[in-house]
């Protein structure tokens, strides 16, 4: 496959079994005690491994600890990004740089238990594309992130049209199949739980216990999970959209009712004005129920705006272990052979 442009990872020609793609932004005080757990690890269990880190526009040292560790081990790789543009699109970056015919996505925090990954290249040899962490319990989580999950995925199940399974997140392993299948959806507004659900595959869950952040805080602000949790019912639902046919449905006529009461009082009973406090409390009642219809198609609106602008996922800053895309090399200034200089 050629490159789909010089903003994205070259394809890669040599294939290897088992590629670990780790997501790190700010992840600095991490990655040591990360790589030294994992690269044993992954010795065990694979002979022809790589791991890919995605930088994601950390501002600390991290692109340092993987130029690093690509210096020691040339296994080790890196994908850096020109800034921040979130773990979701960090996560199909290194999708497309990774080139296993199994890839792991696992975090940088140590709250993923790499262990696990023994028992996910079990089941993939068993014959399975897909398999995934289930998180049991959310402790490590604020009861506040825990009550704003649990909202979100309720709404998830009542609105969208792609099943989640529980529990399932990010950490997961994804045959080669698979990986194409993701790499192949080109949307910018990324819900990874709800790509992989959408792809199907032959699936497994594998319970675990998340353990909790080794360094540093979680990068996900309440802004930022509002956001997201907009950005998967938006991508995997028009219910909210199809909701206000029904409402108005409704609306209108209930409004026939009245109009049919009003119309049989005043014949009955003749015409009067009182009104004022129904008329003030339906006009307002109503005027918010507009601006809210109008909000949730703008969100849509908004995201249709962000597809077809078509821009690239992500811009690459740096690469780490990974020939560059002729592209991208600086031009020869040597004067052509046989030419006038
Ligand atoms: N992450 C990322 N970009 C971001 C935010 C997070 O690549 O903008 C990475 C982060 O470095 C970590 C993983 O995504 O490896 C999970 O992030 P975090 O631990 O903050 O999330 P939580 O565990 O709270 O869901
Ligand atoms: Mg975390």
């Amino acid at each position: 496959m050629p490159f789909l442009s010089q903003t994205s990872v070259p394809d890669i020609e040599n294939p290897c079994e088992l590629s670990l793609v780790i997501p790190a932004f700010n992840e600095g005080r991490n990655l040591g005690p990360l790589i030294d757990r994992v690269v044993p690890l992954l010795d065990t269990l694979s002979k022809d491994w790589e791991l890919v880190f995605v930088d994601d526009g950390s501002s600390d040292d991290t692109l340092a600890w993987i130029a690093a560790a690509h210096q020691k081990d040339a296994r080790i790789r890196g994908v850096s990004f020109s800034r921040n543009f979130g773990k979701e699109i960090a996560i199909a970056a290194g999708l497309d740089a990774a080139r296993g015919d199994a890839v792991v996505i696992m975090d940088a925090d140590l709250q993923h238990p790499p262990e696990m990954i023994e028992k996910f290249m079990e089941l993939w040899r068993e014959g399975y594309d897909v398999v995934y962490g289930q998180r049991v319990d959310r402790h490590t989580d604020s009861l506040f992130r825990r009550l704003f999950t649990s909202i979100f995925y309720h709404a998830f199940a009542t609105f969208g049209e792609t099943p989640l399974p529980d529990g399932a997140g990010d950490f997961r392993l994804l045959d080669r199949k698979a990986v194409n299948a993701l790499r192949s959806m080109g949307e910018r507004a990324r819900f990874s739980k709800g790509l992989y659900a959408w792809v199907g595959f032959k699936s497994i869950g594998i319970p675990f216990d998340v353990a909790d952040r080794a360094e540093g805080s979680s990068k996900f602000s309440l802004r930022r999970l509002l956001h997201f949790a907009l950005d998967g019912i938006t991508s995997f639902s028009t219910v909210p959209l199809r909701l206000w046919t029904y409402i108005g449905a409704l609306i209108s006529g209930l409004a026939l009712l009245m109009a049919i009461q009003v119309v049989v009082s005043t014949l009955v009973y003749g015409s009067d004005v009182p009104g004022y406090a129904t008329l003030l409390v339906s006009i307002t009642f109503f005027a918010g129920i507009q601006m809210l219809s109008l909000g949730i198609i703008g969100e849509y609106i908004g995201r249709i705006f962000a597809e077809v602008k078509r821009r690239p996922l992500y811009i690459i800053g740096d690469l780490i272990g990974f020939e560059r895309p002729t592209a991208l090399k600086p031009k020869s200034r040597k004067p052509k052979a046989g030419g006038k200089a």
